[in-house]
Order: C-alpha cells, then structure tokens, then sequence
C-alpha cells in the first residue's frame, strides 16, 4: 500500500483508480506538513480531504515535519491515511532556535508589549520559531532535498472540488514557480519594518530583482511603501528549487539578520509573496482557481457555476473571498491582463 512508483497511466494497484491522468511523467514532487503531534486529528482530517479530492489518484509522497520527534500513534495514523509514501522528519535545533545576534531582552519586550496590545500570536516564541522555520528552511531539510516540487498542508484545511489532473505536473510544464489560492492583507502591526529590510535587500542586490517581476501586486507606488498584499501561505504549491536557489536565499539571510522574525513577528506569507513576487517573472506565479480550499477564516470557491459543476465543489459560492474587499485577487489579476471569471460581480459582499 505504500508503492509510488506508478509512472504511467495503468491503474494504480493500491486502489483500482488511473494515476497519471494528466498526459506525460509524474513530477518530482511531494506534499508537506509541519505538524505538533497534537496536530494529530486537525492534520487527520486535512490528509483526507487531500487524499480523496486529489491524490489518490496520483499517490504523491508526503513528507511530516516537527520540531520534536513524532510519535508512534501520529506515524501509525498518518501513514494509513496517505497513499504515496509517508515521511517523518525532526528539524534540527540551529532550524528552530534564536539566532546568536538576536538581543534576547529586546526580543522579550517585544512579546510583552505585542502581548499587551492583543496582537495576534504576538507573545508566542513557537510561532515565531516556526515562520521563521517555514521562511527560510523547512525546504533545506534533508527529507526535501530529493524534491523539486511541493504542496503544503496545514491541519484543519478543506478541499471543495476535484483535482482530476496532475498539479505538479501542472507546474513543471508550465514553468510555474509559485502557486497560491487566496491572497489578502497582513496585519501592519505583524511587520512594520519588513518593507525597510526588502528595500535595502533590493539596493545590496538589484542582480535578483526580475525584470518582469510582480511589484505592482506588492505595491501602488511603484515600490516605495507596501500595501501588504501577500499569498496565505497554509497552501502553497512551489518549486523548492527557487526557495535554494542563491537569490531567495541572499533574500532571507537579509531579513534574518535584520531580526523581525524576533523583534517583529514576520510571517512566512508575507516573506514567501515578497520574494515570489519580486524574484520570479510574474508570470511564473499561479492562481490556482479550481482548487475550492478552506483555512480558518477564508475560503475560496471557483467563482464560476459552470466550473463548479464541473469539478464537483461543494463549497458554497457566497464564502468565495475572491472578490471581497479584503482580497489582493483583483490585483493579480490586474497586473497579468486576466479575466475575471464570470460571475464574479455577484460575489463582493
Ligand atoms: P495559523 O494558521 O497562522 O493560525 O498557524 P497554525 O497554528 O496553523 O500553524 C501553522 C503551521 O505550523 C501548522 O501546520 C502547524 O501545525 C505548524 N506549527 C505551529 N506551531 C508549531 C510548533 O510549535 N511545532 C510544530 N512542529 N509545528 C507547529
Ligand atoms: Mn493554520
């Protein structure tokens, strides 16, 4: 029941379904989730979702990360629930710990006072151990290093509709880098200097701006100030290989230095759409419209009927943020020349 070694369009033995239904070879790709163990039942039913709108057709590995080992009751469970092969990583401490140049008090006050001033997991230490995690090295772990492409999990998320083609593959054909499903703004008070850090980053190397890159989706001033726009990284499907490649990692050695991961409380979202966007070309960042998805407190649903129909969602289309007015959406679609979908006036407010 773990074989994934299904590399052409024969039924899949495990399960009976076609894999491959996508023309051509599977991808080098593989899911990923960062998880406690007592993530265990959230993540359970996150995997199911994914399993049965997706990847029970195709049997893509999945690989689990913590920063503490997993347990056996978390290893058992998820192992049965996945169809591709199943992984279990431990981060190792240097991944998740304060860096040496961090002034430890200065990083306290700032939890006290983010504590004080109700601001959203601005007390927590895990937290920012994990965005910084999720930032700058959950795709250097040794599980991922065989990988190219990956898609990320979080507990407590669903799936709306069938995804009946290959989405890695999707992504490789296609030359795509980056792709996201909601986009929305980040709370100010999480990051009021992560825009100084990336101007001076985009001074000390203006060689990995691209010249065609998505500032417009970042910025109404032509980069001056952020307008906080950024992809909800609890998905994600990417190319590990730009999160390796020299400039993303000269992007987050800047901003690591520079401390807001401690004496801020940066967000992986906001870091990850910054550099997709001002690294790639833009067209090299997807929208993917079809895949209904859920994450506390958003949604998004194909905006057209007719597509919904199609795919069998069964989201309903009024929860469709897309188009609300806290949605960054019109922006990508701005920026691109695209369409909006049909439909899409009714689903504003
Ligand atoms: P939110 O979506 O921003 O509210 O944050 P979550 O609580 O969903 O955390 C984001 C991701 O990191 C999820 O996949 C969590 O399971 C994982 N996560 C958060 N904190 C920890 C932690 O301390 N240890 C581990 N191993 N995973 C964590
Ligand atoms: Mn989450």
């Amino acid at each position: 029941p773990q074989s994934n070694d299904h590399n052409d369009s024969s039924p899949n033995p495990a399960n009976g379904l076609p894999t491959g239904v996508y023309p051509g070879k599977r991808a080098n790709a593989t899911f990923v989730t960062l998880a406690r163990n007592s993530d265990i039942w959230e993540i359970a039913k996150s995997i199911r979702h994914v399993e049965d709108r997706f990847n029970r057709k195709f049997n893509y590995d999945w690989v689990f990360l913590n920063d503490k080992p997993f347990d056996p009751q978390f290893k058992k469970v998820t192992t049965a629930l996945t169809s591709g092969k199943a992984k279990y990583g431990l981060i190792p401490h240097e991944h998740w710990s304060f860096p040496d140049w961090i002034d430890q008090d200065k990083a306290k006050k700032v939890r006290e006072d983010m504590a004080q001033r109700k601001i959203i997991y601005g007390d927590s230490i895990p937290y920012r151990h994990m965005c910084r995690y999720e930032s700058g090295f959950f795709f250097r772990h040794e599980l991922l290093l065989d990988y190219e492409y990956y898609w990320r999990v979080e507990p407590s998320i669903e799936l709306f509709c069938d995804v009946d083609y290959d989405v890695f593959r999707f992504m490789a054909d296609n030359k795509k880098k980056y792709g996201f499903v909601l986009s929305l703004y980040e709370y100010v008070e999480t990051i009021p200097t992560l825009w100084d850090s990336v101007k001076s980053f985009m001074k000390e190397h203006p060689e990995h701006i691209h010249s065609n890159n998505a500032m417009g989706f970042l910025s109404d001033d032509g980069g001056e100030t952020y307008n906080h726009c950024h992809y909800w990284s609890n998905f994600e499907v990417g190319s590990l290989d730009f999160w390796r490649d020299t400039a993303y990692m000269d992007f987050f050695e800047k901003l690591d230095k520079d401390g807001g991961f401690f004496y801020e409380r940066w967000g992986d979202a906001p870091v990850h759409s910054i550099a997709a966007s001002l690294l790639l070309d833009k067209s090299q960042i997807h929208f993917f419209e079809d895949i209904g998805y859920y994450h506390v407190p958003f949604t998004h649903c194909p905006t057209s009927e007719k597509e919904r129909l199609k795919l069998k969602c069964h989201c309903n289309p009024k929860d469709n943020f897309d188009w609300k007015g806290y949605s960054c959406l019109p922006r990508h679609f701005e920026i691109n020349g695209l369409e909006r979908p049909e439909g899409y006036e009714t689903q504003m407010d």
